[in-house]
């Protein structure tokens, strides 16, 4: 391993969060430890939650004064931590305790108390400029690390008390221009020895990154997939949606169906209503015959951001536009959108309290 991959720039200690039980493994042998202490440190840090080495109470005060010497247990800073009236829990990290750089987890109990979602965030910005989402205003300040995208899930767990049911790469950025680190959080997060979430409660969304797609299906990832489609015709979409451009509408289509046959799995196609722009009969009958194509099911979102003078659907106008996707024949859910009030809410997510 490079001094890049292994260091930590500031303190030049080796990160020990964020890494396969394999990695870890390595990283002892390099210091001259059994292996067998990687799967210690693996357990203590996803298990049982430590962050200090002092909380390693089976290690040696030698050992540990040599690992708080060498590694480094890093953790978030909360910059903010928001509480909506709905129980959705907003909260705004950064790395370092100084820096700017600044990203969002939203914890989102369902309103019966038995689902329980955290959705996370795989960059600090980004690049994709989607016309209806706040998170395009921002500047784009790069990707996070695996460990940083584990430990949101481990600090919002930590302040809430609680675990998670459910958790959804649908914060901040687009997990398929971070793959691998988006991966990687995403194996430590179902692995049975660390925080043990079923591949089917973590979801991972793109905007439509299809090469991102080629690989998760070549791959065989077995996490849940959704696919922000936000429109049903090229040239609508690419009005909304400078990613048109790069991976046009067809291949999408294309690689979501290759995704349903290859890994035989139903795919979920994310759809946020805009009352002018992508709503009506002639754009129904277009999602319609997509979504008879392949396996699927659709999440439709009401906007929740107003810029361009776009306004949410009303009650009626989400009912009738769901009516008019019924002939799909797939199960169609209105998707709640909490946090509002803390602007936690789908597409809100823009370090704005
Ligand atoms: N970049 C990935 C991950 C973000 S998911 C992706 O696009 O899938 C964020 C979800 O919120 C997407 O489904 C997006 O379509 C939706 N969204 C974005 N802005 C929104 C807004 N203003 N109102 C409602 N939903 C929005």
């Amino acid at each position: 391993m490079t001094q890049e991959t292994l260091g930590e720039v500031q303190t030049g200690k080796i990160p020990l969060k964020g890494r396969t039980l394999k990695e870890l493994s390595d990283i002892m042998s390099s210091l001259g430890e059994k292996p067998f202490r990687a799967k210690q440190i693996y357990h203590g840090l996803y298990v049982n939650r430590y962050e200090s080495w002092e909380q390693f109470t089976t290690f040696s005060k030698a050992l540990k004064e040599k690992l708080e010497e060498l590694c480094s247990l890093t953790r978030l800073h909360v910059a903010k931590h928001l509480k909506s009236v709905d129980g959705t829990q907003k909260f705004t990290f950064s790395s370092e305790p100084n820096n700017g750089k600044e990203f969002e987890a939203v914890w989102i109990p369902s309103g019966d108390g038995g689902r329980k979602t955290i959705c996370i965030s795989s960059q600090v910005g980004c690049t994709l400029n989607c016309k209806f989402c706040a998170t395009a205003k921002l500047e784009f300040q790069g990707n996070l690390k695996a460990h940083e995208i584990v430990d949101q899930i481990l600090q919002v767990e930590r302040i809430v008390g609680d675990r998670a049911t459910n958790v959804v790469f649908m914060g901040m950025g687009e997990p398929f221009h971070n793959y691998f680190n988006v991966i990687r959080a995403a194996s430590i997060l179902h692995d049975p020895d660390a925080l043990n979430l079923g591949a089917k409660k973590i979801t991972i969304s793109t905007s439509g990154v299809v090469n991102g797609i080629r690989r998760f299906i070549e791959n065989k990832e077995p996490y849940n997939f959704a696919i922000s489609l936000n429109h049903p015709d090229p040239n609508g979409r690419k009005e909304i949606m400078d990613i048109e451009e790069k991976f046009a509408l067809p291949e999408l289509i294309q690689a979501a169906k290759d995704f349903t046959r290859e890994l035989n799995r139903r795919i979920t196609f994310e759809y946020v209503m805009i009352p002018g722009v992508n709503m009506g009969q002639e754009n129904a009958n277009k999602l319609v015959k997509i979504a008879r194509s392949m396996d699927c099911k659709i999440n439709v979102i009401p906007l929740n951001t107003e810029f361009f003078g776009w306004r949410r659907p009303t009650r009626n106008e989400v009912e009738e536009f769901i009516a008019l996707l019924e002939p799909a024949g797939v199960p169609i859910l209105n998707r709640r959108s909490p946090g509002k009030d803390i602007f936690g809410a789908c597409g809100m997510l823009a370090s704005k309290s």
